[in-house]
């Protein structure tokens, strides 16, 4: 990269702190810690990075932590770590098996953090020597499971001053040594809808003196699918799916309330942004029709993560260098939701599927599951990218500055 021997740089940090990674890692999975309950594991990262010179900030709320690492000239370079644990009980048998009863990194977010501690060190150590081409900072992001880590750090001004941000996930699917890509949504929005209709009720014998509450549910439940499925692109996939419906008590009495709650999944960010106003507005004419009172309780997930392209080429351009050619496969958008499509709503950025399968496997577990583990030498395939990737990003936002002046040349002046 940019002619310098990365790799050999990057072997010889490896083959002293690999070791120290993993056990890093292990020590994390032995002590999950539930989102916004991350202070054991914010507390030992900020020890390591402080040992190693740097000055990390605790998050407001006292779990998670973010460090800026160089200083002076040159753009800024966010990488994302996801640091909590999940409601999930350990089912591994293994020397590094979780100590609390019922809580486990089941999604691999102790792999990330020790990635990130990793990429870390070894940048601090390059802007030492003077070799880092501009800034990295460091998100050591709480409670992406809840979710809603991702707007602790943007509230607490994470991404001020970043021109871009990576972040990568634990994929099982994929070998250690490979790293899936894909531009544009590569994760899915999912939000929640509850509805509650009211309007006085009486006897099913007198429907015309009430506003026949269950008649108009059943239509408001049929109906406000159907509409919504007409008035956005069919390629956005979005769907509205009813997992609840309550109303009445008796069969000869109509209610005078009833509620309706479901989920609104989508794989487009435009439809994503639009769909509460249009839920609002269908809801409210076909409500209207039967004179029923209704009130929309609309609760955001996260946004999709939209990779941006020119930075899918750059996790490619590292995955290529720093773990040999071929590294890089395509991966599918997935309908699962994650937290980083937060941030790319504010910078360009991308999002990468770190391999953690052992080669060879024909069944490795799948993450959210208490028997999901990695093949660790993923961390230092995880570390190596990283790094590709930070100063991939940081050189390639620098260029048209360097290039500038051979434009100005023929200009008048
Ligand atoms: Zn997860
Ligand atoms: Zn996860």
């Amino acid at each position: 990269m940019r002619g310098r021997n990365l790799r050999g740089e990057l072997d010889a940090f490896l083959a002293e702190r690999e070791a120290e990674l993993i056990g890093f890692r292990r020590d994390l999975h032995m002590n999950p810690e539930l989102a916004f309950a991350e202070y054991r594991t914010t507390q030992r990262v900020a020890e390591r990075l402080g040992a190693a010179g740097l000055v990390p900030t605790v998050l407001p709320r006292g779990t998670g932590l973010i460090c800026e690492i160089g200083s002076g000239e040159g753009p800024t370079v966010a990488l994302r770590a996801d640091i909590d644990a999940l409601p999930v009980p350990d089912e591994k048998d293994v020397p590094y098996s979780s100590t609390v009863p019922g809580v486990c990194h089941a999604c691999g977010h102790d792999v990330h953090t020790a990635i990130l501690l990793g990429a870390g060190l070894f940048l601090a150590q390059q802007a030492r020597a003077g070799l880092l081409p501009g800034k990295v900072r460091l998100l050591f992001q709480p409670a992406e499971e809840l979710p809603g880590g991702a707007l602790e750090v943007l509230a607490a001004g994470g991404l001020s001053g970043v021109d871009r941000i990576f972040g990568l996930h634990c994929d099982p699917k994929v070998d250690v040594g490979k790293v899936g890509l894909k531009a544009g949504p590569i994760t899915s929005a999912c939000d929640r809808v509850n509805i509650r209709v009211s309007g006085p009720g009486g006897h099913t014998a007198r429907p015309h003196l009430t506003v026949d509450l269950v008649f108009a549910l059943a239509k408001i439940l049929t109906e406000l699918p159907a509409a919504l499925s007409r008035r956005v692109d069919p390629r956005s996939s979005l769907s509205l799916v009813w997992g609840r419906v309550e109303a009445g008590s008796v069969a000869n009495a109509i209610p005078d309330d009833g509620l309706a709650e479901g989920t609104l999944r989508c794989l487009d960010e435009e439809a994503w942004h639009a769909a509460p106003d249009m839920i609002k507005s269908l809801l409210e004419s076909v409500a209207g029709a039967y004179g029923v009172e209704v009130d929309l309780d609309y609760v955001r997930g996260v946004p999709p993560v939209v990779n941006e392209e020119d930075s899918v080429q750059m996790l490619s351009e590292a995955a290529e260098s720093m773990l040999g050619e071929g590294a890089s496969v395509p991966t599918q958008q997935s309908l699962g939701g994650e937290d980083f499509g937060w941030y790319l709503e504010s910078v360009p950025g991308a999002f990468a599927r770190l391999g953690t399968r052992t080669p060879g496997t024909a069944h490795a577990g799948d993450i959210h599951q208490g028997t999901f583990d990695v093949d660790e030498s993923c961390i230092g395939a995880g570390v190596r990218f990283l790094v590709g990737t930070a100063l991939t990003a940081l050189w390639e936002e620098r260029q048209p500055t360097v290039e500038e002046p051979l434009v100005v040349v023929n200009s008048d002046t």
